[in-house]
């Protein structure tokens, strides 16, 4: 613990966009899309679930270091137009992270009425083309099951932060700070499906084997989601969350059984 409280922090992030800025070339979600890059190429995406300010803090950190990234915000829980428009002067891009589906308890002609709605209340602050799913671990449904349904295209969305990669882009190495490991062992949604090759297992149970393993061997291409609010400014707010993420863990394992 003593180790890892020293992880997860904002210096430990400013380390991390350092090395991503010397052994790639950093895009947003909508960026990548749009321009289909070869190697050499990091995505990185912020779901920003609640506490939104660590999300400002953060976008700070990754202009300092040159770096643009793609936020998605949740309606209404992180919706600030104050701050998504400090974000977005910042360079970054901001998408709409939307859970329809669970807040229409999986009624799919409500939920695309749903959909429109709050797509249009980011828009009306920016441009949004890209969207990303919320997967709450407590809903027992799938926000990406929509577009079984639905084309999104028709919303003048250029792509899905999840399926626009696993159908067109899955030759990437997807990584992310869930459950404060990279080793993705604690995801029950947060999965994406890439390619085989891409999606061998790595240990990386630190922010510091991550940042080795980057400048040791460097993927082609690496896809990194960050939730800003699981970065703490100060090791003691680190421990107090270590708490909360044991026991939201261990929720997870009873709803894999659950659902298995
Ligand atoms: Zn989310």
């Amino acid at each position: 613990m003593a180790q890892k409280s020293l992880d997860f922090t904002l210096d430990k992030y400013r380390e991390l966009c350092r090395v991503l800025k010397e052994n790639y070339t950093v895009f947003t979600v909508s960026e990548y899309l749009l321009e289909k890059p070869r190697e050499n190429v990091a995505v990185m995406r912020h779901d920003v679930d609640r506490k939104i300010k660590n999300s400002l803090d953060m976008a700070k950190q990754e202009h300092e270091s040159g770096i643009r990234s793609s936020y998605y915000f949740r309606y209404p829980q992180t919706f600030k137009p104050d701050i998504i428009r400090k974000i977005r002067n910042l360079g970054h891009e901001i998408g709409y992270h939307y859970e329809v589906l669970s807040k229409t308890n999986g009624d799919f002609s409500k939920a695309i009425i749903l959909f429109q709605a709050e797509l249009e209340e980011f828009r009306k602050i920016c441009p949004v083309d890209t969207i990303c799913m919320h997967g709450s671990p407590l809903s027992k449904y799938n926000n990406r099951d929509l577009w079984k349904k639905y084309d999104y295209h028709s919303y003048g969305i250029r792509g899905e932060a999840f399926l626009s990669f696993e159908q067109d882009h899955d030759d990437i190495r997807y990584l992310t700070d869930t459950g404060r490991t990279w080793s993705n062992t604690q995801t029950l949604r947060d999965v994406m499906k890439t390619k085989p090759g891409s999606n061998t297992p790595v240990i990386l149970d630190s922010t510091d084997d991550l940042i080795s393993w980057i400048s040791l061997i460097p993927e082609k291409k690496l896809y990194v989601t960050v939730h800003p609010e699981r970065w703490a400014s100060n090791p003691g707010e680190w421990i107090l969350w270590s708490f909360l993420d044991f026991g939201m863990n261990i929720g997870k394992k009873i709803l894999r059984w659950r659902y298995s």
